[in-house]
């Protein structure tokens, strides 16, 4: 095992899953987890559903891996922002992200009581230069995630995106204060399982969406127009083919807030929060100048090495952030949990045998895997969304059913499945078999 510890960016999710990994496999070696919030390790899928509705406490997000902190035998650097990369000298430069957090040199807790884990392989290593700190590392894990896209207006007061649990608080207070109007831009994912959540909360809810059926780059025309329709159903305004040309407020005070969205069609919508869900952007632009390749995401091999890392001390990438050489679908990124879960594992397996001197791990190819509740509706897809889609089972207006998707050349992709957990189930074993379209039609039909 190479000198220094295994420095891990991004306490979250594939962080925290390659942080586990790397325990389970070796006692001794020093592990970093460095995050520039100040929590530990929590579950972002509950913060557009339940803990927005108010069915999942607080309490009940963190992520199990993290339930008693201490006992994964990390360093937790929380409220610790890393800045830059240098490769050559496998450093990484980090500075404090919150007021005492723990990369101020005294290495105190951070706001929510992390710590820094005593007299740490990290700390005797590292070098001070004003509230910057350099951290050298045997190996490197980037699990640094990616941030909502913003409008020019998100400023304004009533102006919200969902990333973090800090988001998540802001817009829950806000819907808890009472009957709003509410603007959901964007019909991703995340835009309408707010749109769901605030509706059956009582809010009055518009969604604006710029193309012309929701969720538009994962469903095709039917299954996409079978979302609207079920807003719809729930009173939700659903506005589409429609883009929103200003965030507009009718007061010039030192702190505005929003208090109408403008169209391109020439409407208004009156509102008191706006809700922007147009797509994430992935956390790379610490990495600047760090030789690795940043292209939508850190560039990495099939198997998540970062391209313009070194071999024998890799940069591996894991989850929202990583784009990487999948066998089956060519260069991805996936934005989703049971991802970030699985690479976060292999990043750790991969940096452990690397440092070890041993075989690389076989390429990371999983077949992905997403789910999303709105209403009472479960929509799970396995693998990728393709070119075309085939009903293979059950009815697109009743909301039950199965899509097969196919490529190019009429092989199967993925499988779309609308309240029908157990075919999707199967669908990913199927997948992840290498079954071929006719095989799926058969099972699931
Ligand atoms: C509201 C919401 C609902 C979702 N619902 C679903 C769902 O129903 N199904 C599903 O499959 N997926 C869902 N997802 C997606 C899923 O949660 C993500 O795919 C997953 O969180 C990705 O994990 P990650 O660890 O790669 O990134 P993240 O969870 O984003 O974590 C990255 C961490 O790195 C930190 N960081 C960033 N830059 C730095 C830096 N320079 N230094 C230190 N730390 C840094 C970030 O602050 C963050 O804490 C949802 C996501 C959100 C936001």
């Amino acid at each position: 095992m190479a000198d220094g510890p295994i420095v891990i960016v991004g306490a979250s999710l594939a962080g925290l899953s390659a942080a586990r990994t790397i325990r389970r496999a070796d006692d001794n070696v020093p592990i970093v987890l460095i995050g520039d919030e100040p929590h530990y390790p929590y579950d972002r899928p509950p913060l557009s559903k339940g803990f927005l509705a108010g069915t999942t406490p607080e309490e009940k997000l963190r992520l199990r891996a993290a339930a008693d902190p201490d006992e994964l035998g990390v360093e937790w650097r929380l409220g610790t922002a890393a800045v830059g990369l240098d490769v050559a000298q496998r450093t990484i430069t980090v500075k404090a992200s919150i007021a005492g957090g723990s990369a101020s040199t005294d290495g105190s807790a951070s706001t929510d009581g992390s710590a820094s884990f005593g007299d740490s392989a990290s700390t005797k290593k590292s070098a001070s230069t004003g509230n910057a700190e350099a951290i050298e590392f045997a190996g490197l894990i980037i699990a640094t995630g990616a941030r909502p896209r913003q409008l020019p207006g998100s400023n304004l007061q009533g102006v919200h995106v969902l990333r973090s649990l800090d988001d998540a608080r802001a817009l829950k207070t806000a819907l808890d204060d009472g009957p709003s109007r509410i603007v959901v831009i964007g019909a991703g994912f995340i835009g309408a399982e707010v749109a769901a959540t605030a509706r059956e909360a009582g809010h009055d809810v518009t969604i604006v969406e710029a193309a012309g059926a929701p969720l538009a780059r994962v469903l095709d025309t039917d299954a996409g127009m079978a979302i609207a329709d079920l807003h719809r159903e729930h009173g939700v305004d659903v506005r589409l083919g429609v883009g929103v040309s200003a965030l507009q407020s009718d007061t010039v005070l030192d702190d505005p807030a929003v208090s109408a969205v403008a169209l391109d069609d020439g409407s208004l919508i009156e509102c008191d929060i706006v809700v922007v869900g147009i797509g994430v952007i992935p956390n790379t632009d610490w990495l600047e100048g760090s030789g690795l390749t940043i292209d939508n995401g850190i560039v990495c091999d099939d198997t998540c090495v970062a391209i313009g890392s070194d071999p024998e001390h890799p940069v591996v990438a894991a989850g929202d952030v990583a784009r990487w050489d999948h066998h089956r679908y060519g260069q991805v990124r996936v934005e989703q949990w049971d991802n970030g879960v699985e690479q976060g594992a292999y990043a750790g397996t991969r940096v452990l045998a690397a440092l070890n001197g041993e075989p690389s791990p076989d390429p990371y190819g999983p077949v992905p895997w997403f789910w999303s509740d709105q209403y009472d509706r479960k929509i799970q897809l396995a693998g990728m969304p393709g070119p075309t889609t085939e009903l293979i089972h059950g009815d697109i207006a009743e909301r039950k059913f199965v899509q097969l998707y196919l490529d190019s050349d009429g092989e199967a992709v993925g499988v779309l499945a609308w309240n029908r957990p157990r075919h999707a189930i199967q669908a990913r074993q199927f997948l992840a078999d290498g079954a071929t379209a006719d095989e799926i039609r058969t099972a699931l039909a």
